[in-house]
């Protein structure tokens, strides 16, 4: 396996030199970025190259995605690769900090923890040795970069990734596939993005399409000397891959984004009847024998209905492409509520993909005949899980909760005639980023205790239960204080706020949704300032509580959310009578980067979403890893996180999924604001002037009391919670005082932190859905 470093660093300066004509001293960090990437490319082209070869024959899994929120690969790749500590040394020795690579952006190619899973996956499927790889599309512009204005409102700002360049990707121009619309035909060209496996020689490839024209230019309206026309169909291509819807869990009806999904599974799919004749022949009977496919939630679904097309239009039957289309997908389902379903209006539907219109047509009417009652089209829509569900060879959610919700409710027709389909697969997280790299201070510490490489099978982790000690608890607290001060440096730099690593550091980093709940903790904040100041909380341990939250550019409550958090952090922020108790910073621009320094440094993680709404979370684990006890509900991976660490271990409040259910129809919501003083005056400062106010906070506030005409009162629940949130949230606030009991609960979360490894995950996806085995060489 051994790379040579010194070699590395060599080409690394001969890159330098001959694309910028400058020194390793004086290049900047992008130019820095680019050599060191070419040179890490050039060191592991021929593990990927074995990679390939060594799995041609095999049976592989693809992993069709619309999202990847990779984030920064250079110090990844190199952790992956084993040579990040002696990379930085050797520059270091040239006098170059490769800490100056922070600078560099993220490739935010996916919204939140969907795009996250996959790329944890990815990392996962390449470090188990299993031949899994990606299929995504390569956008301009990922997922817009945040800042804050004066008011605290939102401000989105193109995220242009690569302008500067794109190290970690090779544009294979050669595998070019065309992608047909009715009005025009556009190309499909892959970039490869090497996936590597760490302690392994493994290199698993991310291909992600990126459309352009077949006719750059179009010459007669060039000859017309009409110029722009001559550019049309170059841009009418480019934008197909231009930018990253930036909704999380909301589905938007938009041509644009059928034409996005039809290329990512059009260009996939031909691709890999490309790669099959290649490696097994021209007998497309064979097609799932060799390859299965995930779908990551409905936003490559029409790769159903055209890998039958397209095995159509190789001379095979509807009735057997059919089956073999059955025998090749399989589904993973992210959400249960319904403005997240992908519902697509057949007109505009088949105005984009009409022949794809036609054979989904096809197979509701073979459903219908086989099992009347179930529906794919409905009143002229097609319901994409549906046909996701009657098309595949299995179903999985993505925690048990969540899973058995499948069964119960959204899906509980399909369950009843194909009980079998259904599996579930308990979402993960690579230790490698999410440990390794953004707490190395904790790996060593864990790695001096427990031995061996245990990031490469994180089962270990249970030997740290009976060793945990004094000792070790002080031990931990030490580092954690460390990441804390850490945090500390990196917010004073860029919110220019001063934070105190002797405070509760209490942490909600996720997509702002109203489902989430950060409006709950926000509420709850300005509860406690209030009671601060009249003195009734006297032993309350100084907290600062972090929010680190995107929100979709057209969700004007989730921006509504964001600027009134803004404004209480303003005030409070600014009262000197709590300056020594409480402090509320929003993070700007919360992404992959930022959460690898947040992280580390959370004492208490928030996972507030009514029970039954948030699918599984990934960020708990991430927090749970790094040692932080969960304040959350009995909703997706928290109720297994709970159960790993016990009850004891976290702070679990409010209505279950049970009680959700059975209270909702007769739930009051303003006759807990008449009852509770302390909530009624929190809820106030949304419209009483306290912090300046605006119609959106008005109509936040009459969401939670009144409720839209057409529906109820606080969709959400955050009334009918708020009791037992801010009892769980005092109680925490008052544990922490003991730092030793404190400490070992945080122990006591790590200790049992296997099962969120996304390898854990990923083994599961390999055995039981797509039967593949590690391929090695
Ligand atoms: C892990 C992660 C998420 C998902 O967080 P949840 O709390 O599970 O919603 C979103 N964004 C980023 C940048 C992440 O790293």
């Amino acid at each position: 396996m051994s790379y040579n470093c010194t070699n590395i660093l060599k080409w690394t300066e001969a890159q330098l030199k001959y694309t910028y004509d400058v020194t390793l001293q004086e290049a900047t960090p992008q130019e820095l970025h680019e050599a060191l990437g070419e040179a890490v490319m050039m060191a592991i082209s021929d593990n990927w190259s074995s990679s390939k070869k060594a799995r041609l024959q095999q049976r592989k899994a693809y992993y069709f995605s619309a999202e990847y929120l990779i984030g920064r690969l250079v110090y990844s790749n190199l952790y992956n690769l084993g040579i990040l500590d002696e990379m930085k040394q050797l520059f270091a020795a040239q006098g170059v900090d490769l800490a100056v690579l922070e600078d560099i952006e993220d490739a935010a190619l996916g919204n939140g923890g969907l795009g996250r899973l996959a790329a944890c996956f990815l990392d996962s499927a390449a470090s188990c040795d299993l031949p899994l790889s990606g299929y995504g599309l390569r956008y301009k512009f990922g997922l817009f970069k945040q800042s804050f204005d004066e008011q605290g409102s939102q401000k989105e700002n193109a995220d242009d990734w690569s302008k500067y360049g794109d190290p970690w990707s090779y544009r294979r121009y050669n595998h070019t596939v065309k992608v047909k619309f009715p009005d025009h035909t556009v190309l499909a060209v892959p970039y490869d993005v090497p996936i590597i496996g760490y302690g392994t020689h493994n290199i698993n490839t991310l291909r992600l399409w990126q459309c352009e024209a077949e006719e750059e230019l179009d010459f007669n309206a060039f000859n017309d000397q009409d110029y722009l026309r001559a550019l049309d169909q170059k841009n009418k291509a480019e934008d197909i891959t231009r930018v990253l819807y930036p909704n999380d869990s909301t589905w938007e009806g938009k041509r644009l984004r059928i034409k996005q999904q039809y290329v990512l599974s059009s260009a996939s799919l031909q691709d890999m009847l490309r790669t099959f004749k290649t490696a097994h022949g021209n007998d497309l009977s064979r097609f799932a024998d060799y390859y299965a496919v995930q779908l990551n939630d409905t936003h490559p679904a029409m790769s159903i209905p055209e890998l039958i097309r397209l095995l159509m239009e190789e001379g095979m039957d509807f009735e057997q492409s059919f089956s073999i289309a059955q025998r090749t997908f399989s589904y993973t389902n992210h959400t249960v509520m319904s403005e997240a379903l992908e519902k697509w209006p057949l007109d505009l539907l088949g105005s984009v993909v009409p022949e794809i219109v036609d054979i989904i047509r096809r197979i509701d009417e073979k459903l219908k005949w086989e099992h009347p009652g179930l529906y794919i089209i409905k009143d002229n829509t097609a319901h994409m899980a549906n046909l996701s569900v009657y098309v595949s060879t299995y179903v999985n959610g993505v925690a048990e909760i969540h899973s058995q919700i499948l069964k119960d409710d959204l899906f509980r027709d399909w369950y009843q005639v194909f009980p079998d389909r259904f599996q579930n697969k308990t979402n993960g997280v690579t230790p490698r980023r999410w440990m390794g790299l953004c707490n190395p201070e904790l790996t060593q510490m864990l790695k001096y205790r427990i031995g061996g490489d245990f990031l490469k099978d994180l089962d270990k982790l249970a030997d740290l239960k009976p060793m945990i000690d004094d000792d070790m608890v002080r031990q931990f607290n030490a580092i954690k204080r460390q990441k804390k001060e850490q945090l500390c440096k990196v917010i004073a730099e860029k919110e220019d706020v001063q934070l105190n690593p002797d405070f509760i550091f209490d942490v909600q980093v996720k997509r702002l949704h109203e489902y989430k709940r950060q409006l709950m903790n926000a509420l709850s904040i300005v509860d406690i300032y209030f009671r601060l100041k009249n003195g009734e909380l006297p032993d309350f341990h100084p907290t600062v509580y972090i929010f680190g939250a995107k929100s979709a550019p057209g969700y004007a409550r989730a921006k509504a959310i964001i600027r009134y958090i803004n404004r209480i952090a303003k005030m409070i922020n600014n009262d000197p009578a709590v300056s020594d108790k409480l402090k509320v910073v929003f993070v700007q621009n919360y992404n992959c980067s930022y959460a690898e320094h947040i992280i580390p440094a959370a004492d208490i993680s928030e996972q507030i979403s009514p029970a039954g709404t948030e699918a599984s979370g990934t960020g708990n684990m991430k927090l749970m890893l790094n040692g932080a006890v969960t304040l959350g509900t009995l909703d997706g991976a928290n109720v297994e996180i709970a159960q790993e660490a016990g009850m004891e271990n976290e702070y679990i409040f409010g209505h279950t999924v049970e009680q959700i259910n059975a209270a909702k129809d007769s739930y009051y919501a303003r006759g807990i604001y008449d009852t509770d003083s302390h909530l009624h005056r929190a809820i106030d400062t949304l419209v009483d002037g306290t912090v300046p106010t605006d119609d959106a906070q008005k109509e936040l506030y009459h969401a939670l009391l009144d409720g839209a005409s057409w529906h109820k009162a606080d969709n959400y629940f955050v009334l009918l919670d708020y009791a037992s949130y801010m009892d769980a949230k005092l109680r925490v606030n008052h544990d922490y005082a003991d730092r030793l009991a404190f400490g070992r609960k945080c122990l006591e979360n790590i200790a049992s932190g296997s099962k969120f490894s996304s390898d854990r995950t990923i083994r599961q996806y390999a055995d039981e859905i797509w039967h593949i085995k590690p391929v090695r060489f």
